[in-house]
């Protein structure tokens, strides 16, 4: 729900803050945002970036999801920000459930590049977060995002501009094959709280990679990732998970669908080579998973 992180918001046009007027958000300076039906809010200014994610690639990445092939990326992430609860960043929750242990749990959770927000949802069910803000530039993204958790609000936003959330708001900040303005995320992370970044290895689906020709996504390597947050941010933590799975052609379709090559290939030429494949056909998913702390 987006009442859970409005107060974490900002203004795109530059005011420190938004509050809920009827059926929108508005700055003090009198910019106004509807709600959508479905619940989420756009803070672009102007209209979405030309590579948001359509809604044949939202709806493909929802099936890969419930088909359960992204299923130890999801653990990964999850193990990564379980130590969070530890950190200094957190927040005394005012009302942590009963039974929930210390007492300790994340205040907000941001994912950059959010999607239909399974990831994210999935955080704050392990974590006990009081909330989450989905952030995404595709409207159909930000339609599913908004109700895939109960403590979960989602915000259409440029993750290359600056993000629309208030300095040191986040006690953690996932970005999962998502593009990133790092310095953004530096900025709403609150002292000592982590980010976690994934990333796909250079091996990642390489057998549709090579027999289909999708493009390569060329994601930063890990040590690079290091180097630009040096002095800002220390590693905690990284691991490359690897798994594989015998997909059918039906689901290589979805694979594919999913990602960045849905923008670039030709339908009939992609359907032609999914036919040459065998089936079932072993396909190798590589993704790197980094936890740092902001200093
Ligand atoms: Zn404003």
């Amino acid at each position: 729900m987006l009442r859970h992180v409005i107060e974490h918001l900002t203004c795109p046009y530059g005011e420190p803050s938004l509050a809920l007027d009827g059926a929108s958000l508005r700055c003090p300076a009198g910019h106004r945002f509807d709600v959508a039906r479905q619940g989420y809010v756009s803070l672009l200014r102007g209209r979405s970036p030309a590579a948001a994610d359509t809604p044949a690639m939202v709806a493909a990445r929802v099936e890969v999801v419930a088909g359960g092939h992204l299923e130890p990326l999801r653990a990964a992430l999850i193990e990564a920000v379980e130590g969070t609860t530890d950190s200094a960043g957190c927040r005394r929750a005012a009302g942590a459930d009963p039974g929930s242990g210390t007492g300790e749990r994340p205040g907000l959770v941001v994912e950059v590049g959010a999607g239909p927000g399974h990831h994210l949802a999935a955080v704050l069910e392990a974590t006990g977060a009081e909330a989450g803000l989905a952030l995404d530039s595709s409207k159909a993204a930000c339609r599913r995002a908004a109700r895939a958790h109960p403590r979960l609000g989602a915000v259409l936003a440029d993750a290359w501009q600056p993000l629309p959330i208030r300095d040191a708001a986040a006690d953690l900040v996932m970005v999962v094959f998502a593009p990133r303005h790092l310095d953004e995320v530096l900025r709403i992370l609150a002292p000592r709280a982590r980010l976690v970044v994934a990333a796909p290895e250079p091996d990642h689906l390489g057998v549709l990679v090579e027999r289909l020709g999708l493009l390569r996504v060329d994601a930063g390597k890990p040590d690079a990732l290091d180097r630009v947050l040096a002095g800002r941010a220390d590693p905690v933590a990284r691991r490359v998970v690897r798994w594989t799975r015998h997909l059918n052609h039906a689901e290589v379709t979805t694979v594919v669908g999913m990602g960045p090559s849905a923008h670039h290939l030709d339908v009939g030429v992609v359907a032609e080579r999914i036919a040459g494949l065998p089936e079932p056909v072993e396909v190798g998913f590589a993704v790197t998973v980094s936890t740092l702390r902001r200093r």
